[in-house]
């Protein structure tokens, strides 16, 4: 059948934004699930916004976009959001005047240059002269940028990050991810992360609804993650529908549904994003 003739399930049809997941929602690795093309176009084409999201800030949103349209969903950058460009927007509207000392590989760099927010380097806040300083996910993490990060927060910086993931998942295992940056940090500085950008903050679908200009009541959440994505999207008060093709059964999603009282009424358990057309 083609696109046009499909319409938005009922029971989704009162949504106006729809929110992904990524990586166990729309791919598995390199692979689309089954469906989420037609799911995409079906939404679009019947005025719906859609939004994808990534913790990772590791890759600028192009990126995501990019690979999106490969595995074959058009897609550009205004479509993607991930907690890099999260906290450069939050840091540019609450700290437009804050030096800033981040970890961080250069996407993440470049994503904060963009928003016009003014950053150091490691020498200079080695001076402890640092007003925020950001932990991350850094594949290029030396003990240079640990004391740096040190210094600015013994000498009284903020303390946000980007995610704080404890695994990065990749096809041959796992990479270390920001969990293990502010868990050095607040270790050594016995000060505790302040805000973290990413999931399962309700900081990233709130940039999301903003930028697609809708109230979160009028959003769904849709993800693989039930203690991340889904509880993210109910805390801010979209729906979320918890799909069964990455991570989470159906008894994971009701037994949450469950400890989630009132709000787990917003949940919607369905194999897959197919299921949000017919
Ligand atoms: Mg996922």
């Amino acid at each position: 059948m083609s696109v046009t003739k499909r319409r938005i399930a009922p029971e989704f049809a009162r949504y106006d934004g729809f929110i992904f997941d990524l990586d166990g929602t729309i791919y598995l690795g390199e692979r689309l699930i089954p469906g989420a093309l037609e799911t995409v176009q079906t939404l679009r084409a019947h005025g719906r916004r859609v939004m994808f999201l990534s913790n990772k800030p590791l890759e600028r949103r192009g990126d995501y976009a990019r690979k999106l349209k490969r595995l074959g969903i058009p897609a550009d950058e205004r479509d993607v959001i991930n907690s890099g460009y999260v906290l450069a927007r939050y840091l540019r509207a609450n700290y437009p005047e804050a030096r800033v000392y981040s970890m961080g590989e250069p996407p993440l760099l470049e994503e904060y240059r963009d928003h016009g927010i003014h950053l150091l380097s490691e020498d200079e806040a080695m001076t402890g002269a640092v007003d925020i300083v950001v932990a991350t996910f850094d594949r290029t993490l030396t003990y240079k940028k640990l004391q740096a990060a040190f210094n600015g927060l013994k000498a009284g910086a903020r303390f946000f990050a980007t995610n704080s993931d404890r695994t990065c998942p990749v096809e041959d295992g796992e990479l270390p991810d920001a969990a293990g940056v502010i868990a050095f940090l607040e270790a050594t500085t016995g000060r505790k992360v302040e805000l973290i950008a990413g999931k399962p903050n309700p900081l990233m679908v709130e940039a999301a609804a903003e930028v697609m200009g809708l109230p979160p009541e009028r959003c769904l959440m849709a993800g693989d993650r039930l203690e991340t994505d889904m509880r993210m999207g109910l805390e801010a008060g979209m729906g979320a529908a918890a799909v069964l093709s990455g991570v989470s059964t159906r008894e994971e999603a009701e037994a949450f549904a469950r400890r989630m009282g009132e709000a787990g009424s917003r949940l919607h358990i369905i194999a897959s994003v197919a299921a949000l057309i017919e």
